[in-house]
């Protein structure tokens, strides 16, 4: 699977540290853009790229458009089918 360095960062929810990012779709080769929605590994929340790449929580509104994007609802189902929709 393809994953691209970040910035060492933190989820703003649980604090892991993140530091690379995988597509969720394995055939995408590009990098995350700054404004795009991506996921947390370890506890499932839901954050968008800042414009230095860092992760940013979503707006209300944001996170509403956000669930309504197959795919973000694709990595929402595949992490409550892996972690069986533990959150911190
Ligand atoms: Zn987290």
């Amino acid at each position: 699977m393809t994953s691209h360095e970040l910035p060492p960062d933190n989820c703003p929810a649980c604090g892991w540290e993140v530091a690379a990012v995988s597509p969720s779709d394995p055939r995408r080769k590009d990098k995350p853009k700054p404004g795009e929605v991506t996921m947390c590994l370890q506890c499932g929340f839901l954050a968008a790229f800042g414009p230095d790449m860092r992760l940013r929580r979503l707006s209300r509104r944001r996170l509403a458009a956000a669930m309504r994007d197959p795919d973000v609802q694709l990595m929402v189902k595949a992490h409550m089918d892996l972690w069986g929709g533990r959150q911190q």
